[in-house]
């Protein structure tokens, strides 16, 4: 069965549209940071503050030339951090090779950091405190299990990928003591030797390799869920554009024999956006919890 992500994450922006709409006062801010001319980070940045405005929430681009220097990146993200009227902070990935994502992340303000960047946030996940952001590609995929009440508890999760974004911290979530998690978690990458033999045994695969089509039917166990991150842009002449958007699976074929599986597009992508808009209201609100101590 197919999982509209899409619509799912259309239920939860409705719902956090409500409860902007009934704010009183100022309304959550996300501030987006673009680094460079990448035009996938472009596209994904405006369909961000497309998703803010819909929500009700304010939104702030803030573009920068490819050379901007580490010293400049950080003077704008001191700025934010000392803006009362800034809730959220997003630095949009990749960045140029000169600005290391690591330092960058630990440059931003934690209680903004709604896309959980910054190393304590990913350090209160292993330790399990639910007081950190969770970044939104993970928190999404689990909410799409918790949505359709698939519960991972016991069950064999492969997640192929081990990025410090999607795979690492997914590992982490989905290995918490806590419900649509406690799963035993096998997490795959570029130097592991069985990965055929591991992702054939998973009762849930989670691909974040960012290779099109890699997982095929004849790799995939009947009745296994999954879950495809990857979003790469294959040639397709039929298209205007002369390109196409494509996962990590070859959908419709392993869509055969999957109990369920998401689209790409249409699947884990607009679940992103609704958790970054999530955290930003979250940090909106402990904003005004701080605010009123
Ligand atoms: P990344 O940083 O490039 O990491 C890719 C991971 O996959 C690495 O751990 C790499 O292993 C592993 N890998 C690559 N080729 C492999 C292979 N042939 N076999 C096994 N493992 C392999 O990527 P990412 O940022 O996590 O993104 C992964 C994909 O998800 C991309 O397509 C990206 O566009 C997409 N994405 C989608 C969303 C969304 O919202 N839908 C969000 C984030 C990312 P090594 O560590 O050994 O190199």
């Amino acid at each position: 069965m197919w999982i509209d992500g899409k619509a799912i994450a259309q239920l939860l922006r409705a719902h956090l549209r409500q409860e902007i709409l009934s704010l009183h006062g100022r309304k959550p801010c996300l501030a987006a940071v673009l680094i460079g001319d990448n035009p996938a980070s472009h596209l994904y940045v405006r369909s961000k503050m497309r998703a803010c405005e819909e929500v009700g929430m304010l939104s702030r681009p803030y573009f920068f030339p490819e050379a901007t220097s580490l010293q400049e990146l950080t003077d704008t993200l001191a700025l934010l951090r000392e803006d009362p009227e800034v809730d959220g902070i997003l630095v949009q990935l990749p960045l140029p090779a000169h600005l290391p994502p690591l330092t960058v992340a630990e440059r931003i303000d934690p209680h903004k950091d709604v896309d959980a960047a910054h190393p304590i946030h990913l350090g209160k996940l292993l330790l399990g405190d639910p007081t950190g952001f969770v970044p939104c590609t993970p928190l999404g995929i689990q909410r799409l299990f918790m949505h359709l009440s698939l519960e991972l508890s016991g069950k064999h999760v492969v997640i192929a990928g081990r990025s410090n974004i999607v795979g690492k911290p997914l590992a982490l979530l989905l290995m918490q003591k806590q419900p649509f998690a406690n799963a035993t978690v096998t997490v795959v990458h570029s130097h592991s030797k069985q990965l055929k033999e591991l992702v054939r045994e998973a009762d849930v695969l989670i691909a974040a390799i960012g290779s099109p089509h890699f997982f095929t039917k004849e790799m995939i166990r009947p009745g296994t869920i999954v879950i495809d991150v990857g979003q790469n842009k294959i040639p397709d002449a039929t298209r205007k554009e002369g390109m196409r958007l494509v996962g990590d699976v070859d959908t419709l074929a392993v869509a055969e024999v999957a109990s369920w599986i998401t689209p790409v597009p249409g699947g884990v992508g607009p679940m992103t956006i609704a958790m970054l808009l999530e955290n930003t209201l979250t940090a909106y609100r402990k904003s005004l919890r701080n605010l009123s101590t």
